[in-house]
Parts: structure tokens; C-alpha cells; sequence
């Protein structure tokens, strides 16, 4: 049970990301000074949100540079905090060619070189580390095992490797690793704040966070033939961050917690968005799984074996601990969809059919 000083700072890594900034926002806003790391500090656009967010905020935001790979860099943004939140990771799922460097390396090994900047610093007392529902299971057909039909924390995913479901491997795996760590020693408690998808407003537009791309995809017409029938678990970003902080500071947070608040396929979110923006090219449709099947490999770059194992799955997810222990409180999908969608059509991203 640890009790983190709040006057000391705290450490917020991959801060210019979707769900690090909104951390580090509501840190500042909280009166904290918060060590940044940042990839580069010199790139504007890395760290103009968060000059703004520190901007007649109680707190002071110190900016770092530090890099997963790079052994030890994260040592001087750690060097004085009691509280450590490990946020970055690459949250891509198209795009790359190899797995292991655009994935399972920076997530594995940066959370063993972020934990052992924590063991070589004497004021380190808690980490949080996010996590994902996708350390929690693989493919949404595993549902259909688990005990009561509900995914909870007791569960690990034991299905995805660098083959398949690459992004929810490389999570696993850090999630595994950072217990690992974390259990040879017992100066620093870890908690690990395991969320479904995250939407909600972004304070950037730089992030290559999948979360975006999902509302993109919905609003800008790529997928106006219709949605395959693909549900996932949603939660506010703006709940996530907080939950980090929650996390962070009780003294009887431990273990892993599942930040989920609704369930949706992307049908249902494009009929939630419709009702208040019509004009937009939303999907109306849902596409049947065998043609999802025939043409996913060449449309969407994801394999049968995916669409397979995750198409026509409704799921479950016990967030129970979230409000009991931690005393989150979920928002409507609704105000997290359209408060996203304006942020995207305010910051120019989505445009009228
Ligand atoms: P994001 O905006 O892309 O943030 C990822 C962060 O990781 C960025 O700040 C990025 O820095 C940093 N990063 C990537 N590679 C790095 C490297 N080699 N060295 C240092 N920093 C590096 O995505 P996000 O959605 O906020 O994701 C943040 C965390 O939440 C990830 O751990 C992700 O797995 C987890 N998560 C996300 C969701 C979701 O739905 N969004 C759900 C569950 C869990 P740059 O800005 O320099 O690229």
C-alpha cells in the first residue's frame, strides 16, 4: 500500500500521445508538476498541446526527451517522482511491415527500460502502466469460453503472437514483463489500467493513435458500403486519463483494472453519430461475414484468420473494479462519440458528404 506525496512531481511517459496528454492536462489542472517525455521536444507539434494545457494551469510541465529503445532515457524524467505513468507504446494495427521493431520492441523492451529507470531511482513508489484489454484476451471469439461470458482481469491473452493480433501481443507481453519486474523487488507497487477502445476528443492531431483512425474511418466515407459487424468495448479518454490518476494516488489501488464503459459495433456507433450529424457519410449498413472475408486481406489489409476469429462477437467486459475501487464514473457513449466527431470536424479532419 503506497501513499504518493502530491507536492513531489510525476512522470508521464509518451506524454504528447491521445490518452498521455489528457494525463497530463488533468495533472497540470491538479496543481502537479509533471516530467514529460516526449520523443522530441523540438518538433512543435510533439508539444504545442501540452504548452497549451499547462497554460494557466496550476502545475508546471517539464519536458524530456526520451526514447523506448534507448536504454536509460527515461532516468532523468524519473529522477524525483514518487508516481511513474508508462503510457507510451505504438498503438498501430496497419501500416508497418515488421511486427517486432513497429510493435513488440518498443512496447517490451521500453517498459523493461522505463521499469529499470524506476529500480535505479530511490523515490519511485508506484507505477501505473497502461495496459489494454487486449492483454486481457486475443480474439473476440473467445468470449464464447469464458467463464460467465464476461472478460475480466483474471483473464491474459493467450492467443495473439507476432503472426496474429501483433499490436494485442506486443501489450501482453509488456503487461507480463512489467509484473515480472516489478515482482523482484518491493520498493514500487504496479497497477495496470486496462482499457477498451478509447474515443473521445484529442487534444492533437498528431497522434497516430488507432483510436482516431476508427472515428476517421466512420466519418469520411471510406466506409459508406457498410461495416462488418465488429464490437468492441469503448471508453471516454477522458475517463482513461483520470483513471491514471486515480490509480496513481489511492493507496489501495492494486492489480490490473478494465476501463470499459459501453459496448458498440460500428454500426451502432454510426447510428449514435447520425443523430446529431447527418450530413456526414456515416456507414448504414452492416456487411455479411463472408464477403467481410473475401475481401479484408485486399480492402482492410487484415487476414481471414481475423475477421474470422472477431466478426459477429458481441462482448462483455466486467468494469466493476473501475467504479468499486477506483471510483470512476463512465460518461454516456454518446457525449464520447459526438464530442469526438466535433473535435475532428472543428480540426478539419472530417468534412460534409
Ligand atoms: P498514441 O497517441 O499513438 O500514443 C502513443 C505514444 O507512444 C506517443 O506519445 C508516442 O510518441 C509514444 N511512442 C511510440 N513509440 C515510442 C518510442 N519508440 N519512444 C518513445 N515514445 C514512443 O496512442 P494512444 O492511443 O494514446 O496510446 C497510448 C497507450 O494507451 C499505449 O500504451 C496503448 O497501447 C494504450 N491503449 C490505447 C487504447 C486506445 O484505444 N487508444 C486502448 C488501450 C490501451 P510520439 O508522439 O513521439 O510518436
Amino acid at each position: 500500500m503506497q501513499t504518493i506525496d502530491s507536492s513531489k512531481p510525476v512522470c508521464v511517459t509518451g506524454a504528447s500521445g491521445y490518452i498521455a496528454s489528457w494525463i497530463v492536462k488533468l495533472l497540470l489542472e491538479r496543481g502537479f508538476t509533471v516530467h514529460a517525455t516526449v520523443r522530441d521536444s523540438d518538433k512543435a507539434s510533439s508539444v504545442a498541446h501540452l504548452r497549451k494545457a499547462a497554460q494557466g494551469a496550476s502545475g508546471k510541465l517539464v519536458l524530456f526527451d526520451a526514447d523506448l529503445i534507448k536504454p536509460g532515457s527515461f532516468k532523468a524524467a524519473i529522477e524525483g517522482c514518487e508516481l511513474v505513468i508508462h503510457t507510451a507504446s505504438p498503438f498501430v494495427i496497419r501500416g508497418f511491415t515488421d511486427p517486432y521493431a513497429a510493435l513488440v520492441r518498443p512496447a517490451v523492451e521500453g517498459t523493461e527500460n522505463v521499469l529499470d529507470s524506476c529500480n535505479a531511482v530511490q523515490s519511485v513508489k508506484r507505477v501505473v502502466l497502461t495496459s489494454s484489454v487486449a492483454s486481457i484476451y486475443g480474439d473476440a471469439i473467445e468470449i464464447l469460453k469464458v467463464p460467465g461470458g464476461i472478460f475480466t482481469e483474471q483473464l491474459w491473452n493467450n492467443t495473439s503472437s507476432e503472426g496474429h493480433q501483433p499490436y494485442s501481443y506486443s501489450k501482453v507481453m509488456a503487461e507480463r514483463k512489467a509484473w515480472d519486474i516489478c515482482q523482484e523487488q518491493s520498493r514500487w507497487d504496479l497497477v495496470t489500467i486496462n482499457p477498451s477502445l478509447v474515443m473521445g476528443p484529442s487534444l492533437t492531431t498528431q497522434t497516430q493513435s488507432t483510436s482516431i483512425d476508427v472515428m476517421r474511418d466512420l466519418g469520411s466515407g471510406r466506409q459508406r458500403t457498410g461495416v462488418p459487424m465488429l464490437e468492441f468495448g469503448i471508453v471516454d479518454v477522458r475517463e482513461v486519463a483520470n483513471a491514471h490518476i486515480l490509480a496513481g494516488l489511492n493507496p489501495k489501488a492494486e492489480g490490473r483494472f478494465i476501463l470499459s464503459a459501453h459496448t458498440a459495433s460500428l454500426l451502432q456507433m454510426a447510428i449514435v453519430l447520425r443523430a446529431s450529424y447527418p450530413e456526414y457519410p456515416l456507414p448504414a449498413r452492416q456487411l455479411p461475414k463472408f464477403l467481410v472475408k473475401l475481401v479484408a486481406p485486399i480492402a482492410a489489409g487484415v487476414s481471414r484468420e481475423f475477421v474470422q476469429k472477431n466478426v459477429g462477437y458481441a462482448l462483455r467486459f466486467d468494469n466493476s473494479r473501475s467504479k468499486d475501487v477506483l471510483g470512476v464514473q463512465y460518461r454516456p457513449l454518446t457525449e464520447t462519440l459526438c464530442d469526438h466527431f466535433q473535435q475532428m470536424i472543428d480540426d478539419g479532419l472530417l468534412k460534409r458528404r
